[in-house]
């Protein structure tokens, strides 16, 4: 049923007006940046596109190339830029604390970290008001799973399979999407089955998913368990939600088995779902650690994990010490992302045009056989694309085809998922209407011409 509502003779959709010009770009281009320099770069250049693209200027959901082209950035630097590239309030906060005080460890104190902390903590649930500085999610991760092996005195992890939570050495083991997957010594790590509404073997039955890490902790363990971590919505796992209930039926069977709950909200935090602050808002549960890094900092290399002082005082004993956690710099912008997301009612904004965007694309989905799922709350969407809707068969060679038109009409998407075929929609918070709109249309206008 592929019926385009665009004529042939229908011309490419404009990016919305924005009052802003990009500075003038003169250094090198993008075949100096990634072929002459290639080699220097090695496998670390990781780019989605044919023809590099060379981001030299960002003004909030908007980047420029070198031509000074203007791109409609969908994707937030991987779901990092929460409230907008060089949003002024955070550059602001950023040179004042860059002028005073640039680096102090957390051997001495400085005031930026105690006053971050403290808004931190004040946007958590219940007794979650310790916060640990560190510099991305990995690490994050890796402290998260180091106090929950200490608290409970047990070693085994449970997370889900098709997550990622990060490329270090202990994080790559709870990681099981298989696109980031070293083979590695993981030990201790149980992958269950991935509580995933759409290709999920219990379709939305959240309560029956769950009993699937029962019968790990029961089978597969000596029935006692270090934790369990997941996202609410896997963010490099294609924007998948976890089936209804999922959480709450998993946090208790984890708990009786004497293992700490743990919410990687590294994608789905500060508001992103639409929800107060927190993606395990959305299931009604109140995890033990939260992790979080990424949009925390607007781009700046910071994440946090935040847990309850009982949890906490298992790293008492010995020094748990990060050269750069809590950096003045660092946390000076992220007290400003805080008060800019709260001030701007960032969050009701992603809940009312994620419902917008959702909508439409639920519109196109009923014109487009192509479109297999649309899902996801606020600002944090995946469009998931199938060859045959009753297979699901993964349409990957017609997604990477997409992603290639959208970057020509000048819509930069995120691509993820078990099987490279789902669009990760995940922009900057200040997104607009109008920019769901154009994303659309442009979907519609690539899709009408494939
Ligand atoms: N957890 C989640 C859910 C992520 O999406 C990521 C990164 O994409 C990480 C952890 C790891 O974060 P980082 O890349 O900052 O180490």
């Amino acid at each position: 049923s592929t019926v385009p509502s665009f004529s042939s003779s229908f011309s490419p959709p404009q990016l919305p007006p924005f009052d802003y010009e990009p500075k003038p770009y003169t250094g090198p281009l993008a075949d100096d940046v990634f072929t002459k320099r290639k080699k220097f770069l090695g496998p670390s250049l990781f780019h989605y596109y044919q023809k590099p693209l060379n981001i030299v200027e960002g003004k909030m959901q908007y980047l420029y190339d070198e031509s000074g082209r203007r791109y409609l950035d969908a994707i937030a630097g991987v779901v990092t830029v929460s409230c907008g590239h060089c949003h002024p309030r955070v550059l602001d906060a950023i040179m004042e604390q860059s002028k005073l005080l640039q680096h102090a460890t957390t051997i001495y104190l400085h005031h930026a970290i105690g006053d971050f902390a403290e808004a931190l903590a004040s946007k958590m649930p219940a007794n979650l008001k310790v916060v640990y500085f560190v510099n991305s999610g990995s690490e994050a991760n890796e402290l998260a799973m180091l106090m929950a092996r200490l608290y409970s005195g047990n070693l085994g992890m449970i997370s889900l399979r098709n997550s990622y939570h990060g490329g270090s050495s202990g994080t790559l083991g709870l990681t099981a999407l298989n696109t980031w997957k070293y083979p590695i010594p993981q030990g201790e790590i149980h992958h269950v089955v991935n509580p995933d509404p759409y290709r999920g073997i219990f379709g939305s039955d959240g309560a029956r998913y769950a009993k699937d890490v029962q019968d790990h902790i029961d089978f597969g363990t000596s029935g006692r368990v270090a934790g369990f971590i997941a996202e609410t919505i896997q963010g490099a796992g294609g924007a998948v939600e976890l089936a209804p209930g999922y959480l709450k039926n998993v946090y208790f069977i984890v708990r009786k088995a004497g293992g700490v709950c743990i919410a990687d909200e590294v994608q789905s935090g500060f508001g992103r779902t639409g929800s107060h602050y927190w993606g395990f808002e959305t299931q009604g549960v109140i995890p033990d650690i939260v992790t979080m890094a990424k949009g925390i900092g607007n781009g700046l290399p910071i994440g946090a994990v935040v847990t309850t002082p009982e949890i906490a005082s298992v790293l008492a004993s010995k020094i748990q010490f990060n050269t750069f956690g809590g950096n003045p710099v660092c946390s000076a912008g992220g007290l400003a992302v805080l008060r800019v997301l709260d001030e701007e009612k960032r969050q009701a904004h992603c809940a009312d045009v994620g419902t917008h965007l959702i909508g439409r694309l639920k519109d196109l989905q009923q014109r487009y056989d192509i479109i297999g799922d649309v899902r996801g709350r606020g600002l944090m969407v995946g469009i998931e694309f199938v060859s045959d809707r009753k297979e699901k068969t993964p349409a990957k060679a017609e997604a990477a085809v997409l992603l290639e038109k959208l970057r020509e009409l000048g819509v930069l998407v995120g691509k993820g998922g078990l099987h490279a075929n789902v669009f990760r929609v995940k922009p900057p918070m200040c997104f607009t209407k109008d920019d769901a709109d154009f994303l659309v249309d442009a979907l519609e206008y690539s899709l009408a011409k494939f």
